[in-house]
């Protein structure tokens, strides 16, 4: 492998998935079948580091990705998700984020700085190049820019508290973002920085396939999140799991030690490990899938449940002609009545599930098993409920 590691540099990586032809975009739903059908598509090859056990697409192309209009990523539809976003703030504005100047670098709609800066007396700016809505909200103590965080310029510096969730995997280079994100601290030594990410380690532990797709390039184990945030001049403080251990939530004050250390080789070697190991069990897990959806789907209708970024890789993966799954099912209503991109499948409200004939829904998302069970329930209670992982 010819390029170096994006976080580390490191030069000894080895590829262990290549999927040729994947839609580039998860989040963006189609008007019509067709368009949906034509959407671009690109090759995902993953690389690990032997040196940090970062994973990251190696031929990953950011020309191909413009996250703007149309990109829909809102999951505040769900009340698992709404709980989740609740506690995350709950539990900071009790760790003492009040009457701070809060920054949220890819804020998407903006639900979570919106409440922090409500329940803790913030003041916060988000940015996001596919945020739409009012440039300020709470009276003025939060503020919107529809555009992508690219450092400190103007009255856009100086913060107490820097934010990233769920947008560094999406970035080919994370130390960069992490530099921006440092300099907006600047002159604030005890400034602190709040990431939210994937877990690769949980993906690859789990086999599961539907985890890894375009729209992310950069997939971190926990050593390596700490490592790429300490070489930007972060201090590691606090690193959990969150959201069944699908997620990692790392905090970081930004006065780091001048030479951090590199990730633990047992943990490095633990990753690249479970890396092989997924090469190996992959096809033999896609192959199974295949058979168990078809399986379902002679017993009567199959929906997926979620068309989001898991639903929309499943489908692409294991029904790329739409002849198993009759349609995917999403309770964001931005996204009902248009079509998966990459398969086609239409996207439907739950009560769309009776007149579709649906008698199996295979749930994406194992943190959504009761709610799902629950919803499709009330439209149907003989529906039976199916979690992806456990196919
Ligand atoms: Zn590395």
């Amino acid at each position: 492998m010819s390029r170096a590691c994006p976080v580390c540099g490191g030069t000894q990586r080895f590829a262990f998935l290549e999927r040729d032809r994947v839609p580039v975009f998860q989040n963006a739903p189609r008007a019509t079948a067709d368009e949906a059908r034509a959407i671009p598509r690109a090759l995902l090859r993953l690389v690990a580091c032997e040196s940090c056990g970062f994973v990251a697409n190696d031929a990953f192309d950011a020309e191909s990705m413009r996250y703007a209009g149309g990109y829909e990523n809102e999951q505040s539809h769900s009340g698992v998700f709404e709980a989740h976003v609740e506690t995350l703030v709950d539990g900071l504005v009790r760790s003492g984020v009040r009457g701070k100047r809060v920054l949220e670098a890819g804020c998407g709609a903006g639900a979570f700085l919106r409440r922090l800066c409500r329940e803790g007396g913030n003041t916060g700016v988000g940015f996001d190049p596919a945020y739409r809505g009012p440039d300020e909200d709470l009276d003025g103590a939060v503020r919107f820019v529809a555009d992508y965080y690219r450092g400190p310029t103007g009255p856009d510096a100086g913060f107490d508290v820097v934010i990233s969730r769920h947008v560094i995997e999406h970035v080919p280079d994370p130390r960069a973002l992490l530099h921006a994100l440092r300099a907006a601290c600047e002159d604030r030594p005890a400034a602190q920085l709040l990431l939210e990410t994937p877990d690769v380690e949980w993906i690859l532990s789990h086999c599961v396939v539907e985890d890894f797709f375009y729209e992310h390039c950069s997939y971190f184990p926990t050593g390596a999140l700490r490592y790429a945030a300490a070489c930007e001049g972060f201090r590691p403080t606090r690193q959990s799991a969150l959201f069944g251990g699908q997620y990692q939530w790392l905090e970081a004050v930004a006065d780091a030690p001048e030479k951090p250390a590199l990730p633990e080789a047992a943990e490095v070697e633990r990753i690249c490990a479970l890396a092989r190991r997924y090469a190996r069990e992959v096809p033999a897990r896609i192959a199974a899938l295949e058979r168990r959806v078809a399986a379902l789907a002679e017993q009567g209708g199959v929906a997926i449940w979620g068309a989001g970024a898991k639903g929309v890789t499943l489908v692409d993966l294991c029904d790329p002609e739409r002849r198993r799954v009759a349609c995917v099912v999403d309770i964001n209503p931005r996204k009902q009545g248009r079509f998966v991109p990459g398969t086609g499948h239409p996207i439907v409200a739950p009560e769309a599930l009776r007149e579709k004939g649906i008698r199996h829904v295979i749930v994406m998302n194992p943190n959504y098993e009761q709610e799902v069970t629950m919803q499709a329930g009330a439209v149907d209670p003989t529906i039976r409920i199916h979690v992806a992982d456990r196919l």
